[in-house]
């Protein structure tokens, strides 16, 4: 991989944890003021515990998907990233543009 692509890889990765780090804060439950009561009267009380569980699976998918990446950045800082966890093979420059979080390579991860 060149410098270019890995400066490339590194900012893809710090765009993707800014977009992740907005949405997370909007969707902070702390961070929003309490609705009014005719918006909460139009879900029943089980849809609106159900409507709560999906923010809390969804914030937790972004929280690890940050921490992947921020994971991959530390990985950039020591030299090395791009390098598959098992069989130590590069993995491809398309694969970590997809998927810039990869730790396997295509056919470790197949
Ligand atoms: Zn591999």
């Amino acid at each position: 991989m060149t410098e270019e692509q890995l400066t490339h890889l590194r900012s893809i990765i710090i765009i993707r944890i800014g977009a992740i780090e907005a949405s997370l804060a909007e969707d902070d439950p702390e961070s929003k003021p309490v609705a009014p009561d005719i918006a909460i009267g139009r879900l029943s009380r089980l849809e609106s515990m159900q409507s709560q569980q999906m923010i809390l699976a969804q914030q937790r998918r972004q929280q690890e998907e940050r921490e992947r990446l921020k994971n991959a950045l530390g990985r950039i800082d020591k030299g090395s990233y791009g390098t598959c966890g098992y069989c130590l093979s590069p993995i491809s420059y398309e694969r970590l543009e997809a998927m810039p979080d990869a730790v396997v390579c295509m056919s470790c991860a197949g």
